[in-house]
């Protein structure tokens, strides 16, 4: 049913800043579900292009993920798993219910060559026994999460003073000690790569374990991720979304009178770069967390309350990026699934290198090998965090793979070793409209802190008053944050959101 303002029906009228997976989700839903009984649905979003952080790319031909790559937890719970299966969208082995019912907490680490910068292959015991231990101290670290009290405030000093305390009980050589810690180290790359940090110093260990994990072993999308992007958008009226279109200010709290022929009022009104305005009943904002960071100030006019103003500032979101290169040949063996390099004199316990812009090709976490290499030939995928990966994107593709060529000659010792052919990076944290990769929990802020980041503004400070500034995202999600599955289920929650108020509801079993 409309909604009565004033002595008017109303059919409200609702934009949706951002064709992301949380903005095409909302509009998707609210079309289906509010169907007549809505103003209209529209999407403004900043560049030409759907997808937002779900990019896919090519890569010599081959599909590659330059955004998110993995389905996280795909199960029955997932939404965006569920999405992708009734799309036809993932492999046989990726729907099997055998695959969903694994519980590994995160992708596996398979098969992995992980050399050492001296030029040696390390054995796997030695991989093996220090993923062991640094696993089970991260679970460790997720226990605090109902805790009244935590030892040290970050996940990092956690998971170091643990260390300290381990390192002493080793009576290995001095030599061995020395590579368990340069292997320790890469386990801390690699979370921090996982967590979109530059550190681990930096994310907050109380509230570490409320991010869940859902059971199913990591998948990915066969012909790119990106084909969700393209199976959302067709089921959108033609039009729906406007490219193109990056949002300046979001006025609110006041009223607007729309031009002719309408002539209504609305609570809000959007305007463009390009100074095209926009009337709306409703907006639900899903620029990112790292977009909010940098022009939260001046996006809303009011502008946003302290509350929301702190969980802006507080909250974390760091990059996460990927180098690809592709090999003529493979310099690995066929079943491996992780290329690594520990580097000599590394460890968690030491300080960080003052120079990473010399040395920041060691923040390197790993080299995924994207298989199986009948699809993709012989590519790796580099994962890199933090400020090294910030200052990753200043340089050119030549400097990037020179200096990887040389990591490779040296990791294995052999400095005849071809060059990879061709190279593709993600720039994140360039990207003006991301500025970043995704959210997490830092220290000092915690799950409520996203939680105000969710929450509407209303008209006046009733919140008795319709909402009129929603927001969506995966960092306003409390515990799927950082995910696409997060992301969407934001979306779902504004549209619902909207769609309770009116209480218009057409067809509640639909899927969406
Ligand atoms: C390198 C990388 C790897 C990842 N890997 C995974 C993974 O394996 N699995 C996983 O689940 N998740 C992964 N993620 C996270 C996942 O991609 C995101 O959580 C999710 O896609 C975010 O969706 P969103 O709709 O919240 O935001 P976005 O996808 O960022 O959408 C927001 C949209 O808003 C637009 N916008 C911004 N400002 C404006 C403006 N002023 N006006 C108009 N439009 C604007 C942007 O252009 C963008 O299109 C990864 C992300 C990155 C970057």
């Amino acid at each position: 049913m409309e909604r009565r303002v004033g002595r008017a029906l109303v059919r409200p009228r609702v934009l949706i800043v951002g064709a992301g997976l949380a903005g095409l989700g909302a509009a998707q839903r609210l079309l289906r579900r509010g169907g007549r009984h809505l103003g209209g649905v529209r999407v403004l979003e900043a560049t030409g292009r759907a997808g937002g952080r779900i990019r896919s790319g090519k890569l010599r031909g081959k599909v590659i993920e330059i955004g998110a790559h993995w389905i996280h937890g795909p199960s029955k719970e997932n939404p965006v798993f569920q999405l992708a299966s009734e799309h036809g969208l993932l492999d046989e082995a990726a729907m099997s219910e055998e695959n969903q019912q694994v519980e590994i907490g995160g992708h596996p680490l398979g098969p992995s060559a992980c050399f050492s910068s001296r030029g040696q292959l390390l054995s796997p015991d030695i991989l093996d026994s220090m993923g062991l231990l640094f696993f089970a101290l991260l679970e460790e670290a997720r226990e605090f999460v109902h805790a009244a009290k935590v030892p040290v405030p970050s996940v990092g000093e956690y998971l170091k003073e643990a260390i300290a305390r381990k390192v002493r009980e080793w009576s290995d050589d001095e030599e061995t000690k020395r590579l368990k810690l340069a292997v320790l180290n890469l386990f801390f790359k690699l979370e921090c790569c996982v967590s979109g940090t530059h550190s681990l110093d930096l994310v907050a260990l109380g509230p570490f374990g409320e991010y869940t994990m859902l059971p199913g072993l990591d998948c990915t999308f066969p012909n790119g991720y990106e084909g969700l992007i393209d199976c959302l958008m067709a089921s959108l009226p033609k039009g729906t979304v406007q490219f193109d279109k990056p949002v300046k200010t979001v006025h609110w709290n006041s009223s607007c009178l729309e031009e002719a022929p309408a002539g209504r009022t609305f609570g809000v009104q959007v305007e463009c770069e390009d100074g095209e305005k926009f009337f709306a009943d409703h907006v639900i904002v899903t620029v990112p967390l790292g977009f909010l960071k940098e022009h939260g100030e001046t996006f809303f006019n009011p502008p946003l309350p302290s509350r929301k103003v702190a969980a802006v500032e507080k909250l974390g979101f760091g990059t996460n990026n990927k180098i690809f290169v592709e090999f003529e040949q493979p310099f690995w063996e066929p079943d491996c699934q992780v290329v690594e390099v520990a580097w000599d004199g590394e460890s968690p316990l030491a300080e960080p290198p003052a120079d990473l812009e010399a040395i920041w090709y060691q923040k390197i976490a790993g080299f995924v090998v994207l298989h199986p290499a009948e699809r993709y030939g012989h590519i790796l995928c580099g994962f890199i965090a933090g400020k090294e990966a910030e200052f990753m994107e200043t340089l050119t593709d030549a400097e990037v793979l020179s200096a990887l060529t040389e990591v490779f000659r040296r990791a294995t010792g052999n400095p005849q070793l071809a060059p990879p052919r061709s190279i593709l990076r993600s720039k994140w944290y360039s990207e003006p409209y991301t500025k970043g990769s995704y959210s997490y929990v830092a220290v000092d802020s915690s799950g409520d802190d996203i939680d105000a980041l969710a929450q509407p503004l209303h008209e006046g400070t009733s919140d008795s008053k319709p909402p009129q500034v929603l927001f969506a995202g995966e960092a306003t999600h409390r515990t799927f944050y950082s995910t696409t599955h997060g992301a969407l289920l934001s979306g779902w929650r504004e549209a619902d959101r909207l769609l309770d108020i009116y209480d218009m509801s057409e067809s509640p079993h639909a899927a969406l």
